[in-house]
């Protein structure tokens, strides 16, 4: 590295030092929670007062005393914080951070979907709008999707809108019929069945852990299948040493970071969210300061969304079923 660049890295990372100091102390100061997905960049996560999925923080946002929710994930995160919260104001950094998944579903499908299946109640992915949340029964997550599912007396079920999260479910709950619309992510979905094979033979002695957003072709070829955070406690807790995870890039980097003595992989091309991506110290220091982008949601569909999320924590804390990951049975 010449001096120039050497002198240039040392420059950025003075730069932001302080400003993360910055954000901390403008966060102090005005009473304000920092949430972050952990498909976020590494700075931003590292600023966060909480880190995880997108369960862990919206439990975290209902029970924050903060006067300010700042979520840096994507827009329905964002909506369901504020759906868990709505006394409070709560702030997305960059108003283009959207779900392209969530954003394959709205309420006019959704009705046109129900019509197919009479009677069959909905189960909605988290990855969903607070208008579509308010005309489903339940939410999930995809750590507790699977028992959402086996709570519910109906052996018919519509499950909108993941069809790699569907399909999973349907694997683990075969005694029901889900009916599961056609969404999909196109992240996960950029890992191929093909690659997952040469990776398998590349690397014999690797442990491949995949997200259930995943294609189920994908999926069906991985030692463990789960959530962000399933996966996450399966490498921490595991005494294998490599791991292929196919998930998205922010969760390999802090798999990467936090393990350092596992050998951690994935696969190519880099499955990246673009969406996930435009949250920054710089635009996160602005977000508070000024106070935008304020999530707002319409009463009448944030009642009904909010009963959608109230009924899915009452099933995980009632019932205690399933809070875990599930080992993939296809290849033990
Ligand atoms: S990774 Fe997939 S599901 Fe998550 S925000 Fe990006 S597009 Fe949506």
């Amino acid at each position: 590295m010449s001096n120039l660049m050497a002198r240039s890295v040392v420059d950025r990372t003075s730069e932001k030092l302080e400003l993360f100091g910055k954000i901390k102390e403008l966060a102090a100061k005005k009473n304000a929670v920092i949430l972050t997905h952990i498909y976020q960049r590494l700075e931003v996560q590292r600023v966060a007062d909480f880190v995880g999925d997108s369960l862990m923080l919206s439990k975290m946002a209902q029970t924050t005393n903060a006067d300010l929710i700042v979520f840096c994930g994507v827009h329905f995160m964002a909506e369901t914080a504020k759906l868990l919260s709505p006394e409070k104001k709560v702030l997305l950094p960059d108003i283009q951070s959207g779900c392209p998944m969530a954003d394959m579903i709205n309420v006019d499908d959704l009705k046109n979907f129900k019509a197919k299946y009479p009677g069959a109640p909905v189960v909605c992915y988290v990855n969903s709008s607070a208008a579509v949340k308010a005309e489903s029964d339940i939410c999930c997550t995809s750590t507790n999707a699977i028992d959402v599912v086996r709570s519910l007396e109906s052996k018919d079920i519509i499950f909108v809108p993941d069809k790699g999260l569907g399909e999973w479910v349907q694997y683990n709950v075969p005694e029901k019929k889900i009916n599961i619309y056609d969404g999909f992510c196109p992240t996960h979905w950029q890992i191929t069945a093909s690659e997952v094979d040469k990776q398998r033979i590349d690397n014999p002695d690797a442990c491949i852990v995949a997200h259930p957003e995943c294609d189920p072709e994908v999926w069906k070829r991985a030692d463990f299948v789960g959530s962000t955070s399933a996966i996450y406690k399966f490498i921490e807790e595991s005494v294998g040493k490599r791991f292929i995870i196919l998930s998205e890039q922010g969760l390999v980097a802090r798999i990467q970071a936090d393990f350092p003595e596992k050998d951690i992989f994935t696969v190519f091309p880099l499955p990246l969210c673009p969406n996930m991506k435009y949250h920054s110290l710089e635009n996160l220091y602005d977000a508070i300061d000024q106070e935008f982008t304020e999530i707002t949601i319409p009463t009448d569909i944030l009642v009904k969304a909010k009963a959608t999320i109230d009924r899915m924590i009452e099933v995980s804390d009632r019932k205690k079923l399933w809070t875990g990951p599930v080992a993939n049975a296809y290849f033990s």
